[in-house]
């Protein structure tokens, strides 16, 4: 990748963080390691297309460390649960090899698995040693016919988020539009209903979430040509192009594919997420209000109405134990807004939420849902956390899988809210679930058992004197 495309790509129009400076992202800062690098936010980003082969040309320590760090779920194939590297050792480099090692994984791979295409994910060591990756993936295509292409996001371009966009730029520039879609299910099909094709734009299908809101599309009649990336496959991202309106899911990570698409297809495009029933209902609409379609609007109205006093008789019993629960949120990005929304549907009171990772238009998101004098979290250190925790009373803390153990070993309950959650916790169904798991947590016994002193606090003599 030439220096000018990176430049082009951390000067998105689109993107708040532009109107402060052309960051792309928040700047790493240092410790910041563990936040991933341009590779790492790349693969990531398109990692749930499933029935592709994705080839990390690099290290072996780059595939292993990034390989299926998310519970993004397929409903079939599972062909990216596999993780493919070149494997380059300090000889390929040396000898100059690493151009013809990733020729050959790509043959390996397209021999042994047929898949619909292959990724190749640069790294920083092929791209320091000068392997011209995009030269290689044009060799393989036009050699064995099938859709080989290049990610090229070493590490060292940046930040994790100008990953998530490099991979963005990949898909548009090389896939979408490469294949028109199936044609829309005959009006016998769906009488009185016009089908709409739309796409949705970073939402990940972690823990399968997505399939709690795609039958509420489909109800609609809403086509969805392609999730970019969960559940996706090669050929849906292919007709992107054709969809009628985009939605960006709870992510700015790939902005840059919507305003694209907007740019070249004139496809309209609307942010929202599906955390909670108040964000669900809005997110329905905001299709409904893109599209300007009066009967879809009538039935969207109708879905709601049906949908939301479903979920409210079923949430009843968990609102009257979760009711003026405390919860300490830290998570990133655009969930900073949507699971405060989400949590004070429940009647729980968020004392503080974390904004590391959160535009200014987040933050502003936030005040409106919390007030003003909303507590925002810059310093997500564990001593900060639980002095938080301390200060707010609070009894629960809601962040990513590293935290956990922060939580636990100060005996205060937990819940994961990031992508490495074992369970799906968007639309109306994922809100009944988000409170079944809170409730749980909240009332297992084993917080007050772990909080009573131990016996021999209260002048029993301890078990090793016991003993003896
Ligand atoms: S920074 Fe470079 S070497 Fe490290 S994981 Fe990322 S791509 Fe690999």
């Amino acid at each position: 990748m030439k220096p000018k495309d990176i430049a082009e790509l951390l000067n998105e129009p689109a993107c708040i963080h532009n109107k402060k400076s052309k960051s792309g992202c928040a700047k790493p800062r240092p410790g910041a390691t563990a936040g991933g690098c341009a590779f790492d936010g790349a693969q990531i980003a398109l990692l749930p297309i499933a029935d592709v082969a994705h080839i990390v040309h690099g290290p072996i320590a780059c595939a292993g460390s990034s390989w299926d760090n998310r519970g993004a779920r397929s409903s079939g194939q599972t062909l990216y649960r596999l993780g493919f590297t070149t494997d380059l050792t300090e000889q390929d480099v040396v000898m100059g090899r690493g151009e013809k090692r990733l020729f050959h994984s790509i043959k390996q791979v397209i021999d042994d698995h047929r898949p619909a295409a292959v990724f190749v994910y640069n790294t920083c060591v092929p791209a320091l040693s000068g392997d011209d990756i995009e030269a290689v993936c044009s060799a393989a295509r036009e050699r064995w016919g099938v859709p080989v292409v290049p990610v090229d996001a070493a590490g060292f371009y940046g930040t994790k988020n100008l990953g998530n966009r490099i991979a963005g730029e990949a898909m548009v520039r090389y896939v979408v539009g490469t294949r028109e879609p199936d044609p829309p299910p005959a009006a016998s099909e769906r009488p009185g209903v016009t089908v709409h094709d739309v796409n949705l734009i970073g939402e990940y299908n972690i823990a399968g979430e997505f399939w709690h809101v795609l039958p509420l599309l489909d109800q609609l009649g809403l086509r969805v040509l392609c999730t970019l990336s969960g559940d996706a496959r090669f050929r849906e991202v292919q007709t992107m192009h054709r969809a009628e309106v985009n939605m960006m899911v709870c992510s700015k990570a790939m902005i840059n594919v919507a305003r694209k698409l907007q740019e070249r297809y004139a496809t309209p495009w609307f942010e929202g997420s599906f955390y909670g029933v108040a964000d669900t209902s809005r997110a329905l609409r905001g299709f409904a209000r893109l599209l300007g379609d009066e009967g879809l609007s009538v039935r969207t109205e109708a879905l709601i109405a049906r949908e939301e006093a479903r979920i409210d008789a079923a949430l009843a019993p968990w609102r009257e134990c979760l009711r003026g629960k405390r919860a300490l949120l830290y998570t990133g990005g655009v969930k900073s807004w949507s699971v405060v929304s989400a949590l004070q549907d429940l009647g729980m009171e968020v004392v503080a939420t974390g904004t590391r990772k959160s535009t200014e238009e987040d933050k502003a998101r936030i005040r409106e849902l919390m007030g003003a004098d909303a507590r925002m979290i810059e310093d997500g250190s564990p001593g900060a956390l639980l002095e938080i925790v301390r200060e707010s009373r609070a009894d629960i803390l809601i962040a990513g899988g590293r935290n956990q153990y922060t939580a636990l070993k100060a005996r205060l309950p937990f819940l994961d809210i990031n992508q490495e959650r074992e369970f799906g916790y968007a639309g109306y169904e994922g809100m009944l679930e988000l409170a079944r798991r809170l409730a749980l947590t909240l009332e297992s016994p084993v917080w007050e058992a772990v909080r009573r002193p131990p016996p021999w606090a209260a002048g029993a003599p301890e078990p090793a004197a016991e003993q003896a």
